[in-house]
């Protein structure tokens, strides 16, 4: 920590961010390395100088911070703050950056004890190289880079240079910490400088087969002994009187503390060490890739590369926003200075992601809105009211808000709907959905229904034939219904189209489709096939809208002549900052409550001990006249998850533990087709038990289902492990949901307990949301959830803030023609290909 400094507020500037952060972290005194005190004790001189000129701090500010108990040191902390919000330090609203505008100008040492020293070095002369740096060439530009190690990168998705900057660690450790080898303590993470006394290669295990380095290194304060297993070859790296740093975890071994196989760097005065000493990166690996080789290929890649990577993002929102410079940014993402500056560039980056995302989102709402006029709906009332009154249940307020937001935007005739109605399993969409979809034919258009399956499309269409019983005449053709509504002067018909319609029923339904004979059309991605035409398609909906990718959306609207309406439905409920991101461009309603009378669904966790107990409870079930699921997380047994396969428990399932059962068999390696057979031969009671892997999730209605069990719970999400709980208590019988954990870590013990709680998805969501990131929540990609590295859908002032700059800049550039907006631009146009790369 240099003491000479020329910028005075730049400490107190840097101690500002470090409250902050401390803040964030519910003051555990790491929001910078070293901890509050010792930062203080650095800046000694200009603290003493700062008190002196601010009468108003007393001298409480100066108690020992890592002596203070929470409640204490909230009050320390937000004692500073205030005092620091004073100053002209912060005076609002001028942004507070302790990263001056150009990176080769500033040093990051002079702001927290800093072990970057080298990283920066060759930033001088990088600003007259940086016209020619592509960033966008192959890796193997760098040095040590052969064709061969290009291949194994390219496993981990990474081949252009830029690539390699942005494939972030999962995590860091810290090693910033360097200890006297006699305060080494057993089971801590530690870390030595020391000099390497002696350093053989030995022969160890049985038969001596396992050649290893052994070395006795020492400090000030003692020696130990350090073993390599297997890696006999150090000893020619790691030469005696050598200036060695290793971190690791220190054991006890025959009485005596050691450390084996440790990192290590071999310190120079040249090279800066990069597996030790420092927040040091971990990164996924490939065969073949080691982590010292992608720590060294990384490094060598920062010094040489960063320097051509172009911040898109213009100056002014980057110091209105107070983010990092992008270049900082991506070297601190891999090698922190420290955790300030690792929390800063993970919020630039997460920023860059969400503020992408939003740009591409807003910019899609704006061109559906600019499309000229919108369809009017004009929806008889006398029908809308007639149809309420003749369903057997009144509807909730819930369902009728929504009903009221959707008849507005329909019948508005500005610009075409594009909402989102959501709301749990059971609350009742489709009565919802129902209705809009009568307003729209009442007022002489058509409608759709696009679901994910064909035993979907079938229930759907059984529940319009259930609904209207009384009202249905004959079908002359199993696929088309013909239905008198109540008040309406004429008859409505009513589609299915699957991909196992008959050739000739196929033929018929889209000749009346484009003749406008079928006013509702119900059906699977069949409906999007190039020769089907809806001439007057006014409402288009789609259920269980994460299945689709998100730009389906948009194919089934160009079916119609005129701009139709589209309505998505989904029944995993969103937390709203990942509504936001995921459908921003959605108008959102929401049925926030269930139908009365639902009973609750019993749910308890159990251990692998009590699995049998299970079993005899599930067979009581059948016996008893119900159904039951048995889920499976995967469909084989794989190396790296030690998951119960459901192919091997199908086997044992039928043929030891249910004989007198049926039990049938559902996973994702199976076709359509077959997934259909054996979800309509459960529907039929066919089959007993359904073993199953995720796939059963999206909203089939099995009434005679009464319990749902989950092997291995803990590897799903809270909201998923909802959505199956959902398929069973659908009917009138008690039921129930049992989910199974081999060996459930403190963490999932937490998030089963939430499970048997709480019965709420919103509430389960938001848990679910904040455990895990919003990669896992809803299970896969194929949620349509476009791949973020570093924003959690957590991060709502990210978002927010990602929100407000990204319409700021399309409402000053909607284009994005200006030369400043050129790097968004780009950015926008490869994420936008991205996402529909993986949708297709
Ligand atoms: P989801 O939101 O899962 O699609 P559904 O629309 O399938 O839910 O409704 C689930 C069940 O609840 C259906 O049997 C439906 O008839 C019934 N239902 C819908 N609304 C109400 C209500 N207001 N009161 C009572 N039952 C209702
Ligand atoms: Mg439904």
């Amino acid at each position: 920590m240099p003491s000479n400094h020329d910028t005075p507020p730049t400490w107190l500037t840097a101690f500002w961010h470090i409250l902050k952060l401390e803040q964030t972290r519910s003051y555990d005194d790491r929001a910078v390395a070293g901890g509050l005190d010792k930062f203080l004790s650095h800046w000694e001189t200009e603290l003493t100088s700062f008190l002196s000129s601010t009468p108003q701090l007393s001298n409480t500010y100066l108690t020992k911070y890592s002596d203070l108990n929470k409640q204490q040191r909230q009050e320390w902390v937000s004692g500073w703050l205030q005092t620091l919000n004073t100053t002209e330090l912060t005076n609002p609203p001028t942004p507070i950056s302790i990263y001056p505008d150009t990176p080769d100008h500033h040093d990051k040492s002079k702001i927290v004890s800093g072990s970057n020293k080298a990283q920066r070095t060759t930033s001088n002369n990088a600003s007259q190289i940086s016209t020619r740096l592509n960033p966008d060439v192959t890796i193997d530009r760098l040095r040590g880079i052969s064709a061969k190690i290009s291949d194994r990168f390219g496993k981990l998705g990474v081949f252009s240079i830029r690539d390699l900057l942005y494939f972030f660690p999962r995590r860091h450790i810290d090693y910033s910490q360097i200890a006297l080898i006699s305060d080494i303590k057993p089971d801590q993470e530690t870390t030595l400088h020391g000099v390497v006394w002696e350093s053989r290669a030995v022969s160890m295990g049985s038969g001596g087969r396992l050649k290893s380095t052994e070395a006795i290194i020492s400090d000030e304060s003692g020696n130990i002994k350090i073993t390599w297993f297997g890696q006999s070859f150090l000893a020619r790296t790691i030469k005696a009187n050598s200036r060695i740093a290793v971190s690791g975890k220190a054991t006890v071994y025959r009485g005596q503390i050691v450390l084996q196989s440790p990192e290590y760097d071999i310190l120079s005065d040249s090279a800066s060490p990069i597996n030790t000493s420092r927040h040091v990166p971990i990164y996924s690996l490939t065969s073949g890739i080691t982590s010292r080789n992608l720590r060294r290929f990384m490094w060598q890649c920062i010094r040489e590369w960063l320097q051509g990577i172009n911040d898109h993002i213009p100056q002014e929102i980057t110091g209105r926003c107070n983010l990092m410079p992008l270049q900082d940014a991506i070297s601190e993402a891999h090698f922190p200075s420290n955790e300030l500056a690792l929390f800063n560039s993970r919020r630039r980056l997460a920023f860059d992601e969400l503020f992408t995302l939003q740009i591409a989102v807003l910019r899609r709402r704006a061109e559906l809105q600019k499309t000229e006029s919108s369809i009017t709906i004009i929806p008889d009332q006398t029908v809308l009211t007639s149809f309420e009154k003749s369903l057997s249940f009144p509807l909730t307020p819930a369902q009728k808000r929504c009903i009221d937001e959707i008849i507005t935007d329909l019948s508005q005739g500005t610009s075409p709907m594009n909402r989102l109605l959501q709301g749990e399993v059971g609350s009742g969409k489709t009565i919802v959905t129902l209705t809009a979809l009568i307003a729209t034919i009442t007022s002489g258009y058509q409608g759709s229904i696009m679901v994910p399956t064909e035993v979907l499309a079938e229930q759907h269409f059984q529940t319009l034939k259930t609904l209207f019983n009384d009202a249905t005449s004959p079908p002359k053709n199993n696929n088309i219904l013909t239905i008198q509504l109540p008040s309406f002067d004429r008859t409505m018909q009513v589609a299915l189209l699957t991909g196992s319609t008959r050739a000739r029923a196929k033929s018929e339904i889209i000749d009346k489709l484009k003749s406008c004979e079928i006013d509702l059309i119900i059906g699977t991605h069949t409906l999007i096939e190039s020769d089907i035409e809806i001439p007057k398609l006014g409402l288009a909906v789609m259920d269980e809208q994460h299945r689709f990718g998100v730009l389906q959306r948009s194919e089934l609207k160009q079916k119609g002549s005129e701009n139709p309406h589209s309505l998505v439905m989904s029944a995993t409920p969103i937390p709203r900052t990942l509504s936001l991101t995921l459908y921003g461009d959605l108008d959102v309603s929401t049925i926030d409550s269930l139908p009365p009378g639902r009973q609750s669904i019993q749910t308890r966790w159990i251990g692998p001990d009590r699995r049998e107990v299970a079993y005899g409870f599930i067979s009581k079930q059948i016996e008893a006249g119900r159904q039951a699921f048995i889920i499976y997380p995967l469909i084989d047994e794989s190396d790296a998850i030690e998951a119960k396969s459901a192919i091997e428990d199908h086997k044992i399932l039928s043929r030891d533990i249910f004989p007198q059962c049926n039990v049938g068999l559902l996973h994702g390696r199976m076709s359509s087709k077959e997934k259909d057979k054996v979800m309509r031969a459960f529907r039929d009671k066919e089959i007993h038990i359904l073993i199953s892997t995720a796939v059963v999730e999206v909203g089939i209605d099995i009434p005679n289902a009464t319990v749902m069990m989950i092997e291995s719970a803990d590897r799903f999400g809270l909201s998923q492990l909802h959505q199956f709980r959902g398929r069973v208590g659908r009917g009138e019988h008690k039921s129930y949901c049992i989910l199974v954990s081999d060996d459930p870590s403190e963490l999932a013990k937490e998030r089963l307990a939430a499970l048997e709680n709480i019965n709420d998805g919103f509430k389960l969501a938001e848990v679910d949301l904040e455990l895990r990131g919003p990669g896992d929540f809803f299970g896969t990609r194929q949620s349509g959830l476009p791949d973020l590295k570093m924003a959690k859908l957590s991060d709502r002032d990210i978002l927010e803030i990602a929100r407000r700059e990204a319409s700021g800049v399309l409402k000053e550039d909607p284009d994005l023609s200006f030369e400043k907006h050129v790097g968004i631009s780009e950015r926008v146009s490869a994420f936008l290909s991205r996402v529909t790369d993986e949708s297709t």
